[in-house]
């Protein structure tokens, strides 16, 4: 399966459509949701009945929508693909199907870009994470992306066993000797976390283990791999792969919950002093459009009307003439998915955060600014 990355997206968000709508599909076909292929036909059919209705007349949005069926009715592999993104633009000859170990809200747009929010969303949801489980004399090193095994290294260290049957003078030596032992499986155990970092490179990493033997591993890891630690996973150094994984996913989501917290209270602050911070679809598009946006935020799912200028390109919330150089503009479905499209081709970093409360009550958008 190609692994999407920032770059996929980004070509995706630069695609020129010349003026042809582009239809962006995406269809959640997770076989633990839809177990048989004639669920996964019939969610689209009702996606597309809906798209057909209100798509009006344009042949090249038809034959996107006509290839996309033939494409999902063509059958699928479903064993590693709880997700498809499907971006088409027949006119221009856009074909670009996606394939995620991830399920993704079943939705089509038709716009005037194609709609990569939720791929972003996706993208962020799942960064490159390690996990690093050890006991005194065991390690297990494991990196995931988007919830799936990439890389896994194994490391045994034996402690000497027979220390029990000796005297207590010799216990005591022997103890130390273990002690010593331990902490230099340890530091190993520290070694390969690193080499496994320099060689697959991941956003966070994840102790589990004894509560002891993690205090001691956290102090013995290279200072790029302490900065980059998160929540400890909740598992024993020898439980199954396919437990890692979920409770990886689990903490993981955790982390990307407390970062989007995070960056909506700077947003707030910001906002709250009226320094470099703008709140409120009108202020972030009039803001995107003086290329002031450092962060654009959004809240997952949000959708709102808005217009686009023909002529400039600029986006507003409120039409018809555009501020800057007085054109008439074109009414938009969903100008926020465009206001993420804008903000990528500025190279901002988009966040998308997920049930945050905080950003909903600043107007579900908003931007940190550069200046
Ligand atoms: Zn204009």
């Amino acid at each position: 399966m190609p692994v999407i990355t920032p770059e996929t997206i980004r070509d995706l968000a630069s695609f020129k459509s010349e003026g042809f709508p582009v239809t962006s599909c995406y269809l959640d076909v997770d076989g633990r949701r839809l177990p048989r292929h004639q669920d996964v036909e019939h969610e689209l059919d009702v996606l597309l009945r809906d798209v057909r209705e209100q798509a009006g007349t344009s042949p090249s949005v038809h034959d996107d929508l006509q290839r996309i069926e033939a494409f999902v009715r063509g059958g699928l592999d479903r064993s590693r693909t709880r997700g498809l993104a499907i971006f088409s633009c027949s006119a221009q000859s856009l074909w670009e199907v996606i394939q995620l170990p991830v399920p993704v809200r079943s939705r089509v747009v038709v716009n005037n870009v194609p709609a990569v929010g939720q791929l972003e969303s996706v993208v962020q949801e799942y960064d490159r994470f390690g996990v690093l489980l050890a006991d005194r004399q065991r390690a297990r090193m494991f990196v995931f992306e988007l919830g799936e095994l990439i890389d896994r290294s194994e490391l045994l260290d034996e402690l000497p066993r027979d220390y029990d049957v000796r005297g207590e003078r010799e216990r005591g030596e022997v103890t130390q000797h273990t002690d010593a032992l331990a902490q230099q499986h340890l530091r190993r155990a520290a070694d390969v976390a690193f080499r496994v970092f320099q060689e697959q490179g991941f956003e966070h990493l994840s102790l589990g283990g004894p509560d002891a033997t993690i205090g001691e591993l956290e102090g013995l890891l290279h200072p790029y791999l302490r900065d980059r630690l998160c929540a400890r996973i909740p598992v024993a150094p020898g439980a199954s792969v396919d437990e890692i994984r979920r409770a990886a996913m689990v903490v993981e989501t955790q982390q990307e919950r407390e970062a989007e917290a995070a960056i909506v209270n700077r947003l707030r602050d910001a906002v709250g002093s009226g320094t470099r911070g703008v709140a409120g679809l009108d202020a972030v598009l009039a803001a995107l459009a003086e290329h002031r946006v450092e962060v654009l935020l959004v809240s997952d799912g949000y959708q709102a009307p808005g217009w686009s200028c023909g002529a400039c390109g600029v986006l507003a919330a409120v039409g018809r003439r555009c501020k800057v150089c007085d054109h008439e503009m074109d009414e938009l479905p969903d100008v926020v998915e465009d206001a993420v499209e804008h903000a990528m081709a500025q190279s901002c970093k988009v966040e998308v955060c997920i049930d945050n409360a905080d950003l909903d009550v600043l107007g579900r958008i908003g931007a940190l600014l550069r200046f």
